[in-house]
């Protein structure tokens, strides 16, 4: 696994082959020249707080630690997944929409590589999301965006 992280913006790429590319897509995409190199590192722990911390929610996700990944969430939280129109509200909702999700022979996993932030609160994170279920399985592309509070 390869992590390359843009000391400029934060943006965190996170591939198993190390991409085409090795510019900043998110300083390319706003017209910023030059643009800066990626740095092939895990991006600084405390250098993006947003960033860490939605990270974390993915590599609790990623180990089914889904206990300690809803802890991470405010008690005021709330979710629009792109799968139902329902809104998730609170971290006991949240709770139940990721058990329902991974339910007997469902499962909803996620495989992110891009990590971006806006510097007003918000993360986006960009990947894919294979969802399994009765009809078989789906693998999409997906974006999530988090809005983070106090870091
Ligand atoms: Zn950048």
């Amino acid at each position: 696994m390869v992590y390359l992280h843009c000391p400029l913006c934060g943006t965190t790429i996170h591939a198993s082959l190390p991409p085409r590319s090795k510019r900043c897509p998110r300083c390319l995409a706003e017209g910023e020249y030059p643009v800066p190199e990626l740095v092939e590192a895990p991006p600084r722990e405390g250098e993006h707080p947003d960033i860490d911390v939605v990270r974390r929610a993915f590599q609790l996700l990623e180990r089914g630690q889904l206990e300690r990944m809803i802890a991470l969430f405010a008690e005021d939280f709330e979710g629009r997944p792109m799968s139902t129109r329902v809104v998730v509200r609170g971290r006991r909702e949240a709770d139940e929409f990721l058990r329902t999700a991974n339910a007997g022979d469902r499962s909803l996993e996620p495989d992110v590589y891009r990590f971006e932030r806006n510097g007003q609160g918000q993360v986006g994170v960009f990947g894919r999301l294979r969802v399994m279920g009765p009809e078989g399985l789906v693998d999409t592309p997906a974006a999530w965006i988090y809005s983070v509070q106090d870091g």
